[in-house]
């Protein structure tokens, strides 16, 4: 027989069925985070009551039917102790089966404790073992008990009658054969396909083992005073010291927590009653418990607790749930009380839910009336009335009410309704969409790909999965972070960047290794950038700058202009506007360096598409729509993103390129006037060959040596690509001597990697995901084996060529931890992501740089 050898010896040193001693074999990788924190809390002496361990081999056997020596493990306890079984995964949080309390109840168990605590009081233990014992073990249909109303001994008398009617059987008298029972179905429950997928969401192997853990029960109910509760030190939603939980007399388990205005306060509240009025003895032992706990254990623990006749027990202790803000100021809090080192406080805090501190959110475990989900595109949650145009939206903030801008897509027109908007929601789109990647810039909860809704925008109708309507002015909420929509105005938390996460962020920084910068296009973006300590701009996307009214008229006149003078007129226009905008930028960024991309996008994208566009365009061109609608037509690209766009408008209009070198280099010598020295960087995009690069480049010094001579001063500046076709990457070794740096822009290069529209991909996105043809969205965590493949051989053949070439990368992967750790691992020296998701950028790399110095780096 299997483990014969092992299975009669429920004893100190053996790991299989182990009583948790302070030197017993226990460890949460055999036994469970549950079984090696009761271990600790023994070896603190705290009043732990008696407790065996099965480990999770022991387990194992149980699910396949091989049970341990019962009468051993019984042996353990006196024959008079009534037994609870908890479930002990290794991570807590991968949860497990529910708890069952009052093993070994029966009648004769409950006629001796009619004697000593009172016919009620043993009623109430009997009857709580015999519905979880039902339900969980037995598989009863809850219903089965509807009719059981009364507490008591007649309410018992009642389930048990209930339960013979169902099964056919009286409940089972003897404790042996009630654990017996227990032990199966939890086992086998953890087995289970729904335990299986739940703990594969939360992020558990599905393999994970589960151990359980026998304790002695402390009833908590009887004579003197008796209850139980739950403590913890902190609020668990902000993280700030408080003396939280509550307790019930006469009760068991978690009661206290589910018993609203019965149950007490711990500490003295102006709210109600208190255990610290109540039992002031007891209160003061089990608050130093759970401060020596935080101390010991280095952790901010929950505390579960009974008072059996004044006394007090600890049955367990978990890790405080948290939200992400308490995470950060529990962390801090921590290191600063000395209890762990800086570093480890930055490894305990997920980057990932950073998102959540820097933005608006619905308050944890508020009521979310869920219409559908989309892609949540850029993080935080607001509330609004809806708007179906960016002129509604304008009027909307005019009148102060806050909007929430639903378009199937975005386009330039909207960038307006953007700005006035609180939130923005699109039927169409991915990551790197126009809506997503603006509204991550302006820190706009964003949701795009929302195809579950049906958008009739002309008809301003929004309709939800289960056929709800909405319609202009009715309420809805965005949450970008989930990437849920709902219905109406859930409770909200607000943004939480505190003194906690600036000292986090700080000792981070200690740590990095890896440069951050922000994508930033206008002054409020580079406000944002400095706000959150990026180290300088790492991409400026100019068109951005021309979606302004007053500009967008001016560009279309630019584009529309028939001849080289017409359009040179129209730039001379343009020229202190674009000089304007850089020298703000280089002031805001006070001397660090700022990337500024040339003119980037298919021309076509500044054109009118709408009835109204079109005629407000010829009315400022005095030309007739007509004739504003064939040019339209004329300049339209079967597929724009792979057009006349980028460096191909260099070569082609070069007076472009040249308006805008010269601003920026104009704007260079005003900001460096009066402020720090400015080396601009200028940055060439959607390169894919040598020569378009030797072309432009030889017009842009040109225009940087008039200038320096126009004005009698020298100015340096940068010259880079940026690397964003696959031919680049491939070609990285002939472009890389004509520049200074080369940035990597990973949304294109994913795009043209796969093949796939950036613009189209959430259409089927999640049904990829799903069906497991892409691991994640590689628009959204980098696909480090093809495109990263690229990467790797542009990186390789451009330092073989030039050693000391800086090397980054600027899409929006930038901002995503585990693509970040590519980078890292790849030698890039900075990525550059949206303003909003520098902190999580900078926590990422400063976790891989500690992980690496510890030596475990996963590279
Ligand atoms: C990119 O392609 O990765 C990039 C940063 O440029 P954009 O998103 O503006 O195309
Ligand atoms: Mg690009």
């Amino acid at each position: 027989m299997l483990r014969a050898n092992r299975c009669g010896a429920a004893v100190q040193n053996d790991p299989y069925i182990t009583l948790i001693t302070a030197e017993a074999p226990v460890t949460a990788e055999t036994h469970g985070g549950r079984a090696k924190c009761l271990q600790r809390l023994v070896r603190l002496d705290m009043p732990v009551p008696q407790t065996v361990a099965l480990s999770f081999a022991a387990v194992q056997d149980i699910a396949r039917g091989q049970m341990p020596d019962i009468p051993r493990i019984l042996g353990k306890f006196a024959a008079t102790d009534l037994l609870c079984v908890r479930p002990s995964s290794e991570d807590p949080d991968w949860g497990g089966p529910n708890a069952v309390l009052n093993i070994g109840m029966n009648d004769a168990r409950y006629d001796e404790l009619s004697g000593t605590m009172g016919q009620d009081a043993a009623a109430a233990l009997y009857l709580r073992f015999v519905q979880i014992y039902a339900i969980h073990v037995a598989r009863l249909d809850p219903d089965v008990f509807d009719d059981v109303s009364d507490d008591g001994p007649a309410g018992l008398s009642a389930i048990l009658r209930a339960y013979e009617d169902e099964t056919d059987e009286v409940f089972p008298q003897d404790p042996g054969e009630q654990l017996v029972a227990v032990l199966r179905s939890m086992a086998r429950a953890w087995d289970g396909t729904t335990a299986r997928l739940l703990r594969k969401a939360k992020g558990a192997p599905e393999e994970a083992g589960l151990g359980l853990v026998i304790q002695r029960m402390i009833p908590g109910v009887g004579q003197g005073e008796c209850g139980s509760g739950v403590l913890q030190l902190v609020d668990p939603v902000t993280g700030l010291p408080q003396v939280n939980g509550r307790y019930l007399s006469q009760s068991q388990g978690r009661d206290a927590l589910g018993a609203g205005a019965s149950a007490l306060f711990l500490e003295k509240d102006e709210r109600g009653p208190s255990l610290e009025e109540l039992a002031p003895d007891a209160f003061a032992d089990l608050k130093a418990h759970a401060a020596l706990m935080r101390e010991k254990l280095r952790e901010e623990m929950q505390v579960e607790f009974v008072i059996q006749n004044g006394e007090v027990r600890i049955l367990d202790g978990v890790r405080t749930p948290r939200s992400p803000r308490a995470g950060v100021r529990i962390a801090v809090r921590l290191a600063e009380d000395g209890i762990i080192p800086q570093q480890e406080a930055v490894m305990r805090v997920d980057a990932h839910s950073l998102n959540e501190l820097m933005h608006r959110q619905v308050r944890p475990g508020a009521a979310r009336d869920v219409l559908t989900t989309g892609i949540g595109a850029s993080p935080g949650a607001a509330t609004g009335r809806i708007v179906f145009t960016a002129a509604e939206a304008q009027a909307s903030a005019a009148r102060g009410e806050p909007c929430i801008l639903v378009r199937r897509e975005t386009s330039p027109e909207d960038v307006r309704g953007m700005h006035a908007a609180v939130a923005v929601l699109t039927e169409k789109g991915g990551m790197t969409s126009h809506a997503a990647v603006i509204g991550r810039g302006l820190g706009l909860p964003c949701i795009v790909g929302a195809s579950g809704m049906r958008f009739q925008t002309r008809k301003k109708i929004l309709t939800a999965p289960d056929g709800r309507d909405f319609r202009t002015g009715d309420i809805l909420t965005i949450d970008g972070s989930s990437g849920q929509v709902l219905a109406g105005e859930p409770e909200m938390l607000e943004a939480a960047l505190d003194d906690s996460f600036q000292t986090l962020m700080r000792w981070a920084d200690a740590a990095r290794d890896i440069g951050i910068r922000a994508n930033a296009d206008t002054p409020e973006d580079a406000e944002a950038a400095r706000k959150f300590d990026a180290q300088g701009i790492g991409l400026c996307r100019t068109e951005h700058m021309f979606f302004e009214p007053g500009r967008l008229t001016m560009m279309r006149e630019m584009i529309f202009a028939q001849t080289p003078q017409g359009r040179a007129a129209v730039l001379e226009r343009l020229l202190p506007m674009q000089r304007d905008d850089f020298t703000q930028l280089f002031r805001i960024m006070q001397g660090q360096p700022v990337c500024i991309r040339l003119f980037d996008p298919p021309l076509h994208e500044f054109l009118p598409t709408t009835r109204t566009g079109q005629r407000e365009l010829a009315e400022a061109l005095d030309l007739p729509v007509s004739d504003v609608e064939r040019r339209v037509e004329a300049m339209s690209e079967y597929n724009p993103m792979l057009g006349l766009r980028g460096v191909r408008l260099g070569v082609t209009v070069p007076e472009i390129y040249d308006m805008q070198a010269r601003a920026i280099f104009e704007a260079t010598l005003d900001a460096s006037e009066e402020g720090a020295p400015v080396v601009p960087e200028v940055m060439i995009p959607l390169v894919s060959a040598k020569r378009e690069v030797e072309l432009v480049k030889s017009r842009i010094d040109a225009v940087a040596a008039a200038v320096a001579a126009e004005r009698r001063c020298e100015f340096d500046y940068r010259l880079g690509v940026m690397v964003e076709t696959p031919r680049a990457c491939l070609r990285a070794d002939e472009i890389a001597p004509h520049v200074s740096f080369l940035s990597f822009g990973t949304n294109d290069l994913t795009q043209m990697t796969y093949g796939l529209s950036r613009d189209d991909a959430g259409r089927f996105m999640s049904a990829y995901v799903q069906k497991g043809v892409f691991p994640e969205d590689p628009f959204h965590v980098l696909d480090t084996e093809g495109v990263g493949e690229l990467l790797w051989l542009g990186v390789e053949r451009a330092r073989g060529e030039c050693p000391g070439l800086t090397l980054s990368v600027c899409g929006e992967h930038g901002g995503n931890p585990e693509s970040i750790a590519f980078c890292r691992a790849a030698g890039f020296d900075y990525v550059s992501c949206s303003p909003y998701r520098v902190p999580v950028a900078r926590l990422a790399a400063a976790q891989l740089a500690i992980a690496h110095q510890l030596g475990d780096a996963d590279e």
